[in-house]
């Protein structure tokens, strides 16, 4: 995979309280169980209190709050353990100074579709079973591929 910094980054705006023609999360969580109550990681089903909203991409890094194509039902165990992965992936890109956050606004130092492309990538890295302390090591080899591609570049 070709990382490119881009000499400028492109900022975006984050919202996540409403949806197109002011839906609410509440309503859209309850069209979506409608539609298939079934947990979209462990595929249980469980009343719909137990479920929330989960963002394959995640909307701090620029994935869209209120499209199917992104948001899927989950159950808050499976919810939460998807957060924590969420998490670690938005810290490596920062590290990786690929994004940068300031209050609701996002600054992308990469290509969006490239950044979402690696994101969907190292989430199935974690979610393949291996233990997380593995993944740190592969993703450290990433970032040192993608140093050297940085530097390549430059030449
Ligand atoms: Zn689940």
């Amino acid at each position: 995979m070709e990382i490119k910094k881009l000499n400028k980054p492109f900022r975006i705006y984050i919202t996540r309280n409403k949806g197109p023609f002011g839906t609410s999360a509440a309503t859209f969580k309850k069209e979506l169980y409608k539609e298939n109550p079934f947990c979209a990681i462990c595929n249980k089903t469980f009343s719909i209190h137990y479920f929330d909203l989960e963002h394959w991409i995640p909307v701090g890094i620029g994935g869209k709050a209120f499209d199917k194509t992104n948001v899927r039902l989950c159950c808050k165990d499976c919810h939460n353990k998807k957060t924590d992965m969420d998490k670690i992936i938005i810290y490596f890109f920062k590290d990786m100074d690929f994004i940068e956050r300031s209050g609701s606004e996002l600054f992308i130092f990469v290509d969006l579709e490239t950044l979402h492309e690696l994101y969907t990538f190292l989430t199935k890295l974690s979610l393949s079973g291996k233990e997380h302390k593995k993944n740190y090591s592969e993703w450290e080899n990433i970032s040192t591929a993608l140093r050297f591609e940085e530097k390549d570049n430059q030449n």
